[in-house]
C-alpha cells in the first residue's frame, strides 16, 4: 500500500506502518486509536473527478485509490455503495428550507450504512488470511459483517445483546454466522468479543479499534460532495452512537479538502439520543473525552445506545473541527420522526436512523440553522430493521389501521365518516 503514509495514533500522534500494527497503538491499548493517513500526492496520480464521471464502478471501491487496500485486491461481491441521495423539496418546504437532502443508506445491501465498514473487514480479514471475523454489534455491524462474509464464504463469530431487535437477530442467522447472544448491553458484548479475538486470534472488526472501518465509512462523503457535484454541503446531520460514522464522514471531507475536490468542510451535527448522550455531555461541559466515565446508555435507537464511545476522540474532533454540533433528542422525538420523515420524502428509516432527521427539527426550532444553508440527513439504516419500533411510533403520532369485515357496507361506513 505505497499510498498509506502510516497509521497514527488519535492520542500520542506516534506514527506506525501498517504492515506492523493490526489494530490500536501499543502505547495506549484500546483506546488509542489509530487514524490512516495517506500520500495525496499519490492519490491525485491515480484518480480525479474526472476518472470518477466516467466510473461505471457505483459501489465504494470506486474511490480504491482512496482506500486503504492495493490496487489489485480482490473486494467482495455484494454491490455496497452510491446510494441515493434525494433533493426532497416538498419536505425541505416544510420546515422552511431551500435546500434539502437525504441520504438513504438503508438501501445498501445488508439494509444499514455499516455494510461500507464491513465491506473493508472482508477485505483486510481476507489480506489477512484470517480464518475467522469478529465482531460485537448492536445488530447492524453484526448483519452487515454476516451478509459480507457470506458472500465470500468467510467464517465469523458474532456478539450482540439478546437485546436486540428479531429483525437483526434473523439477519445473523439467515446469513449463517455464529451467533453469540451476550445477556447483557452492547458495551459488555464488545468487552467479551475484544477477548475472544485476543485469546482466539480472530480478526477483529470492531468499531472504532479496527482502524479500517473509519475507511470504509468515509466513503459515505465522498458520495455526498460527488453526488452534490462536488459542491460540498453546509451542514450534515448524522446520529452518534460509538462515533465511527462521523468520524468516517469527517475523515472523508478532510481528504476531499487536501485534494481540493471540495472547498470547504461542512459542519458536522452528531445527533444523540438523550439517554445515550455520553457525546453531548462532553461537548457541553468541555470534558476530556478519554476520562469521562461510561454512562448508563438507555434508549429506543437500539443502534446508538452506546454507554463509552468507543470512537469518541475521532467523533469529538469531527464537530470541534468543523464548527458543528452535537445534539440530543428524545426518544419521543425519535420515535415521532419515523413517520414525519418517512411522510416528507418516502424514506422509512429505524429509529437510529431517524434521529438524524429528529436532530435536523430540534437544529430548526433552535435557530442553529438558516433557511438558505445547503443541508443533507443521513439516513443509516431502514425502517424494516425494527418493525416493533415503528409501531409504536406510529401509535404515537395517532395513526391507526381499520379494521373491517370483507364487505362493501363496512368500507361505506368508513368512508362516509371522512371529512
Ligand atoms: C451504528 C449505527 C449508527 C451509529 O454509528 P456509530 O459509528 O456507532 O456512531 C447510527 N445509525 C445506525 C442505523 C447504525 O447502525
Ligand atoms: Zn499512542
Amino acid at each position: 500500500m505505497e499510498h498509506v503514509l502510516n497509521l497514527k495514533c488519535v492520542i500520542c500522534g506516534k506514527e506506525y506502518n501498517p504492515a506492523e500494527i493490526d489494530y490500536v497503538c501499543p502505547d495506549h491499548g484500546d483506546e488509542g486509536i489509530l487514524d490512516v493517513q495517506y500520500d495525496y500526492d499519490l492519490v491525485e496520480r491515480r484518480l480525479s473527478p474526472g476518472d470518477l464521471f466516467h466510473s461505471t464502478n457505483y459501489t465504494i471501491w470506486r474511490y480504491k485509490p482512496l482506500l486503504p487496500v492495493e490496487p489489485e485486491t480482490p473486494v467482495p461481491p455484494l454491490a455496497v455503495g452510491w446510494t441515493p441521495l434525494y433533493k426532497t423539496r416538498r419536505l425541505a418546504a416544510e420546515l422552511g428550507l431551500k435546500n434539502l437532502w437525504v441520504k438513504d443508506d438503508g438501501q445498501l445491501p445488508t439494509a444499514s450504512f455499516k455494510d461500507r465498514a464491513s465491506a473493508m473487514a472482508v477485505v483486510k480479514a481476507q489480506e489477512k488470511r484470517a480464518k475467522i471475523i469478529t465482531t460485537a454489534s448492536t445488530g447492524n455491524a453484526a448483519a452487515a459483517l454476516s451478509g459480507l462474509c457470506a458472500s465470500v464464504k468467510q467464517s465469523n463469530v458474532i456478539f450482540v445483546p439478546e437485546t436486540a431487535p428479531q429483525a437483526k437477530i434473523a439477519q445473523l442467522l439467515v446469513f449463517g454466522s455464529t451467533v453469540m447472544l451476550v445477556k447483557g448491553t452492547y458495551d459488555d458484548a464488545f468487552e467479551l468479543c475484544l477477548q475472544a479475538a485476543k485469546e482466539y486470534g480472530w480478526y477483529n472488526r470492531n468499531t472504532g479499534y479496527n482502524p479500517y472501518m473509519s475507511e470504509g465509512k468515509k466513503t459515505a462523503s465522498y458520495e455526498i460532495c460527488e453526488q452534490l457535484g462536488w459542491k460540498a454541503p453546509d451542514r450534515i446531520f448524522v446520529s452518534v452512537g460509538d462515533g465511527c460514522i462521523i468520524g468516517g464522514l469527517y475523515k472523508g471531507l478532510k481528504d476531499l479538502l487536501a485534494l481540493g475536490w471540495i472547498d470547504h468542510l461542512p459542519k458536522l451535527m452528531g445527533i444523540q439520543a438523550e439517554g445515550s448522550n455520553f457525546m453531548v455531555q462532553a461537548w457541553e461541559n468541555n470534558e476530556d473525552v478519554l476520562t469521562k466515565p461510561p454512562i448508563n446508555a438507555q434508549t429506543v435507537a437500539d443502534s446508538i445506545s452506546a454507554g463509552l464511545p468507543r470512537d469518541r476522540m475521532k467523533a469529538m474532533a469531527a464537530v470541534k473541527e468543523t464548527s458543528g454540533a452535537y445534539l440530543s433528542v428524545t426518544d419521543n422525538e425519535i420515535l415521532e420522526a419515523i413517520p414525519a420523515l418517512a411522510r416528507g420524502c418516502g424514506v422509512f428509516a429505524e429509529p437510529a436512523g431517524a434521529t438524524a432527521f429528529a436532530g435536523l427539527i430540534k437544529a430548526i426550532n433552535e435557530g442553529l440553522v438558516s433557511p438558505d444553508e445547503r443541508l443533507v440527513v443521513l439516513n443509516t439504516g431502514n425502517g424494516l430493521k425494527d418493525i416493533a419500533s415503528a409501531m409504536k411510533a406510529v401509535d404515537l403520532v395517532g395513526t391507526q389501521p381499520y379494521c373491517l369485515a370483507p364487505n362493501l357496507n363496512d368500507l361505506h361506513h368508513i368512508v362516509s365518516e371522512w371529512p
